[in-house]
């Protein structure tokens, strides 16, 4: 049995990063989500000009010397126009906010600083020379580095395509992650159950999962298990797809055939079973394009194995820098007792919240047990106690995964 982090490093390990034929160039409205793929720079400095950053008066700092100074007016400067006259002594422009500076200027005052009389202003503060001026490059220079590859395209740096001007932006492709749910007993959520039967809710819930790791999930639903009809579907998914998630059929039981199919289909099995509560039976194989990932038929072992496991997998196949792929950790006080058998990694799952100012971890009432999806909603961490930690006293400082 592998330790987390031995199980972690071999994944890491194995789960190729994308490469060139994974690019893809997309308009900048469809790039919103995705991962960039390249560095991008831009021949464009920002700001494009010196302009004010107040709504004022550009001045001569020189003028100011004198108190109050007093200042003729010789033109209005709106943003997007252009300044037609050079301030000479004694002048000053009427400028608003992202104006262009004319030449001459260097100082913008504020509005509030000033009394206007007619064709006159008077400075009435002194600011410092410079002020409320941004100087053009002073936030990037033409050439430089403006966006590095591997990054997630969110809101700030959609706002920065933008303004460079970049309207086809190389991404990696989404990838396509098939999803297995194996079990005799399982049915879809739109069929009467049956004695003993059980809704298929894991196709649901790391469909979902995948979705928000901006993967595109392939829903292959369920298989029975019987080894003919689990070997070819899971032949079918290692060609389909880049990361094949099946659940259930890898523990110890008699009807427990995929690891064995794995083999069979000329996997190479990286690992077989982990020393994590829950999740003890997760195995995971390579092949020559597809990870695959057999994770545990319970509900909440396949997605805690999911956020602990196959996250970090996901993140580097589908192009993320390095420093993206580890899972986040924060220590955080627990506000209740958490226990542990102490013999395996244990992840009990809960809520974080904010109390008096400090982040405290709260333990999702009911029954921890693996099985029990219910409480599982909601989730949005899980402490983490090490092997040979039985227990967190309340009040104690515990760490936790962040899984939303
Ligand atoms: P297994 O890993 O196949 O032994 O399954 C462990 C437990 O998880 C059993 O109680 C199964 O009924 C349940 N289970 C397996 N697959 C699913 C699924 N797709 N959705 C919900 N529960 C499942
Ligand atoms: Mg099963």
């Amino acid at each position: 049995m592998l330790s987390v982090q031995e199980a972690e490093s071999i994944i890491l390990e194995q789960v190729p990063a994308p490469d060139e034929a994974d690019i893809e160039a997309v308009s900048l409205e469809a790039a919103s989500g995705r991962i960039l793929a390249a560095p991008v720079t831009s021949d464009l400095d920002f700001p494009h000009w010196d302009n004010s950053a107040m709504d004022g008066y550009a001045v001569r700092h020189a003028d100011l010397a004198g108190r109050p100074a007093d200042l003729a007016i010789v033109e209005e400067i709106p943003a997007g126009s252009s300044p037609k006259k050079t301030l000479q002594p004694g002048q000053a422009a009427r400028i608003f906010t992202g104006a262009c500076l004319p030449e001459g200027a260097d100082t913008v005052v504020m509005q509030e600083e000033t009394q206007r009389n007619g064709d006159r202003v008077q400075i009435l503060a002194t600011p410092e020379s410079g002020a409320f001026v941004r100087r053009r490059g002073s936030y990037y220079k033409a050439g430089d580095p403006l966006l590095p590859g591997g990054i997630a395209l969110g809101a700030a740096e959609m706002a920065v395509l933008a303004a460079a001007q970049c309207l086809r932006v190389p991404v990696y492709r989404p990838l396509r992650v098939a999803l297995l749910s194996t079990g005799n007993e399982l049915v879809r959520p739109d069929r009467p159950l049956g004695p003993g039967q059980l809704v298929d809710s894991n196709q649901y819930g790391l469909a979902a999962w995948v979705q928000q790791m901006g993967a595109e999930p392939v829903r292959l639903g369920i298989i029975p298990d019987r080894p003919e009809a689990l070997k070819s579907a899971i032949a079918k998914a290692i060609l389909t797809a880049d990361v094949v998630l099946s659940s259930g059929g890898v523990s110890v039981g008699e009807y427990d055939y995929i690891p064995k199919l794995l083999s069979e289909l000329g996997g190479k099995i990286g690992v077989r079973s982990v020393a994590v509560k829950p999740g003890k039976p997760l195995t995971f194989a390579t092949f020559p394009n597809c990870s695959y990932f057999g994770l545990p038929g319970n509900p909440v072992s396949a997605l805690v194995t999911c956020w602990r496991f196959v996250g970090p997998a996901l993140k580097k196949r589908s192009g993320l820098a390095e420093s993206f792929w580890r899972p986040q950790w924060m220590q955080v006080r627990s506000r209740h007792e958490l226990r542990s058998g102490g013999k395996r990694e244990t992840y009990l799952w809960g809520k974080l919240r904010s109390v008096d100012g400090e982040i405290e971890f709260a333990l999702a009432p009911g029954s921890q047990n693996s099985g029990n999806l219910i409480n599982l909603a909601q989730t949005d961490a899980l402490a983490v106690l090490p092997i040979g930690q039985t227990h967190v006293r309340a009040g104690e400082s515990v760490r936790v995964l962040k899984v939303r």
